[in-house]
Order: structure tokens, then C-alpha cells, then sequence
């Protein structure tokens, strides 16, 4: 079986559509699937609709309470789906469901984990498409997997893994960065985007920045590290220019040295440099604190090969 979750805040425009294309791209797969829609506590008609979708055999609607976030939204449909392949996608209709049995194909013929996807000629405007490629990158480098475009929720996950992301228990998380640590085959593959079907988007630029910073945040301590790394060489910096300004004061004399003040700079350089530093140590151990509260399972065993019982004595 096929699971899709689909998290919707404020999408009534686009929730009939969306099922209507889902329905004509599943058919042709021949496979039982079910549709899991999230409502994240939207605050117009789409919770109605999506009640009413409800009554056709393959439609589940979960109801949260109030806004989460749409990583905890589609949380909350992993922890219902039975689904042995689960996709996730948008409700806006960026991500066009006619990709999904291509997605479906890639990972039942590699045998894969995790499938991940690039927007081809993505429809995003300038502001989400830059910041978005730096994001990229740095979240690349941080899970040390090399996937071009993390912001695509058009995504295809194996059962363990979905699992595994919700025994997580994860405040501020990032799914696909998140299924990173849980799946050992991992590829990605081009879809199509499009443009928002109908209403707007629900990231404004400060919610989007917070979401970056979670990506980064959750799964790293690189700023924390930047601190550190920040505060030494600044130091550095200061007993280089004190010793260029002691030089230079024995060779031009006490009136270029202006009578000390620049050595004060310098030495003002170095402790400035210094609580740089003792923050970032400081830091280091709020980190080891947060990565302990957090309490993401130290390793997950796979399968256990082989039933040696042991050489008898
Ligand atoms: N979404 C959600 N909760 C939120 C914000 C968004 O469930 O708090 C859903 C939204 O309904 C959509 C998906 O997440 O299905 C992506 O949101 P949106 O299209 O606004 O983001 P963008 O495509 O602009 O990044
Ligand atoms: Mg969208």
C-alpha cells in the first residue's frame, strides 16, 4: 500500500483539485493507496471539505487542534499511515501527483530508503529561490548527504524510516533532513513544480527564516561552532596586530604609536576575542544538553543477520 500525506493550512481553493488529480494519477498504478490529509488547524472552509472528502474509502482527515507547522502536520499523518511506501506532498499543487508513480518506481527498482526530489524550473520567486540554494548547501554539508534541494516536500519514504521519525518525538524538526539519519539508501530525482494553485503561501519571510534555522539548527552546531572559531581568530588577530604595533613603535618612535591607544585596540581585540570564545564553549555545552534532551536514538540497527547461537563449549 501507498500512503500520501498531505498537510493543509488554508488551502480550500485547492483541495478538490488536488484530490481529482491524485485520484486520475493513482489509477493507472493499479495499487491500493490511501490519502492522509493533516488539517493544521487551517482557519477557513478547508477543514469542511476536507470532511467531506472524508467519506470516500481511501481519505483519512486528521484534525490538530490548532497551528503546528507543517513538519509537525506531516508528523502527525506519519503516525497514522499504514502505508509501506509513504509520499509526501504539498496541498497547493506545487508538487503535481502525476510525479508520484515515477517517484514510487525509482524506489521499488533501487530498493531505495528515501527519495528525494529537484525542482525543475521551480515557480518561486527570486527572494525563496537564492536564500533557498544557500540553505542547501550548508544542510548538505551538515547531514553529509549530497542532496541538491532540500525544500522539495514532494518526498518518497520506506516505512522503517517514517517510523523511526516518529519515535523521534522532535520539537523543531525538518522532515527530510530528519529521514537522512534514519535511511541508508538515499537518491534524488527531478520533478516538475508549478505555481501555487490558488490562495498564498503561508511562509512569510520571517517563518521561512526560522525553518532554515531549524534545519540548521536541529541538526548541527555549526553556529555555535562559527562563534567559537569566530572568537579565536579574532584573538589571533589581536596578538598580531599587538605585535605589529610593538614593532612599529620601536622603529618609528612613541609618537606613531600615538602615545599607546592603538595597543589598547589591540589588546581589547584579544579579550573581545576571548568571550567570543568562552561563549562558544559555553555553547558547546548547551549544545551537548540539547542533543541529550532531544534524545534522537544513538543508532538504529537495521536487521540482525545470521541466528549464530555460538560454538558450544
Ligand atoms: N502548511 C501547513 N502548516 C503551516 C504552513 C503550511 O500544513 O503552518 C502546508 C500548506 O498547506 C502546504 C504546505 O504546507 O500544503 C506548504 O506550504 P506553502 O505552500 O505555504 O509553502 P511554500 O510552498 O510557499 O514553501
Ligand atoms: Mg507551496
Amino acid at each position: 500500500m501507498i500512503s500520501l500525506v498531505i498537510p493543509v493550512y488554508n488551502e480550500e481553493k485547492n483541495l478538490r483539485p488536488l484530490m481529482e488529480r491524485i485520484t486520475a494519477a493513482m489509477a493507472p498504478l493499479g495499487r491500493p493507496y490511501e490519502v492522509i490529509f493533516i488539517d493544521d488547524g487551517s482557519r477557513d472552509s478547508s477543514l469542511e471539505i476536507l470532511k467531506d472528502l472524508a467519506s470516500r474509502p481511501e481519505v483519512r482527515v486528521v484534525e490538530l487542534t490548532r497551528n503546528y507547522g507543517q513538519h509537525a502536520a506531516i508528523l502527525a499523518g506519519f503516525s497514522v499511515c499504514r502505508g509501506e511506501i509513504v509520499v509526501t506532498l504539498d496541498a497547493d499543487l506545487q508538487n503535481p501527483p502525476e510525479e508520484i508513480p515515477r517517484l514510487v518506481g525509482v524506489m521499488e527498482e533501487g530498493a531505495y530508503d528515501v527519495v528525494g526530489t529537484i525542482r525543475k524550473h521551480r515557480r518561486d520567486s527570486l527572494l525563496r529561490i537564492v536564500p533557498s540554494r544557500i540553505v542547501n548547501r550548508i544542510a548538505s554539508r551538515i547531514t553529509g548527504v549530497a542532496m541538491s534541494d532540500w525544500g522539495c516536500m514532494l518526498r518518497a519514504y520506506r516505512r522503517p524510516v517514517v517510523e523511526r521519525m516518529v519515535a523521534c518525538h522532535e520539537h523543531a524538526t525538518f522532515i527530510p533532513a530528519l529521514a537522512t539519519v534514519f535511511g541508508k539508501r538515499v537518491t534524488e530525482i527531478e520533478v516538475a513544480h508549478e505555481e501555487r494553485h490558488g490562495g498564498v503561501s503561508s511562509y512569510p519571510l520571517g517563518r521561512l527564516v526560522n525553518l532554515q534555522f531549524d534545519l540548521v539548527a536541529s541538526f548541527s552546531d555549526l553556529p555555535m561552532k562559527a562563534l567559537m572559531y569566530g572568537g579565536v581568530a579574532m584573538s589571533f588577530l589581536g596578538v598580531c596586530f599587538g605585535v605589529f604595533l610593538a614593532v612599529a613603535r620601536l622603529v618609528y618612535g612613541a609618537v606613531w604609536a600615538a602615545q599607546g591607544v592603538f595597543t589598547l585596540f589591540a589588546v581589547l581585540f584579544v579579550f573581545v576575542g576571548l568571550q567570543f570564545f568562552a561563549l562558544g564553549v559555553i555553547g558547546e555545552y548547551i549544545g551537548r544538553i540539547y542533543r541529550e534532551v532531544r534524545r534522537r536514538p544513538e543508532f538504529v540497527i537495521e536487521r540482525i543477520h545470521g541466528d549464530g547461537e555460538g560454538t558450544g563449549p
